[in-house]
């Protein structure tokens, strides 16, 4: 089967390594929640804090999420791998300097712009996600989503999004169908 999943946040431990820089940049201590809101707004602040993240290759630098690498590597051995995220296309050589240094393997990686993963997705039977918005496209275009929980993510949703702790989760519930 095919299996779509998210980077940041899902393979990468983006937000939490990255919170300090964003809130010296923006000047003003966000909670998880209001950063992420503040990424969404503030769009013209947001090419420029893209711009010095990637002209210092911040996203090079980020640490993998604990499993992350060792169930993809199952799960790649069987299923077909599609990572898609919402990293600007300028992201794509770094994406995967990154994914190569940590051996993470994967058969496809799409840019989508949020809430248009969906477009990439055709096939993907589940999505691993954790922005709740497009988990919530999602889940009209896949059979489950599995939602990495988060502070960001956290009200009810759909029957066919499933909130998971981590990638031990993920494991069982694949291998369970
Ligand atoms: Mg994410």
């Amino acid at each position: 089967m095919k299996i779509g999943i998210d980077i940041d946040n899902v393979i990468t431990n983006t937000f939490e390594e990255l919170s300090h820089y964003f809130n010296h940049f923006m000047r003003k201590e966000f909670t998880p929640p209001e950063a992420i809101e503040a990424m969404r707004k503030e769009k013209l602040k947001m090419v420029g804090y893209w711009f010095l993240t990637w002209r210092r290759g911040l996203l090079t630098q980020v640490k993998p999420i604990a499993g992350a690498r060792e169930t993809i590597r199952l799960l790649h051995a069987e299923h077909q791998i599609a990572l898609i995220t919402s990293r600007m296309p300028v992201f794509n050589r770094q994406t995967k300097i990154w994914l190569s240094r940590h051996d993470v393997p994967y058969h496809e990686l799409h840019h989508a712009k949020e809430k248009h993963k969906y477009k990439k997705a055709g096939g993907c039977r589940y999505f691993i996600e954790d922005n709740l918005e497009e988990a919530e496209v999602l889940a009209d275009h896949c059979e489950k989503i599995f939602l990495f929980d988060y502070p960001w993510n956290r009200r009810t949703t759909r029957d066919n999004i499933i909130r998971v702790n981590g990638w031990r989760d993920i494991e069982a519930l694949v291998n369970a169908g």
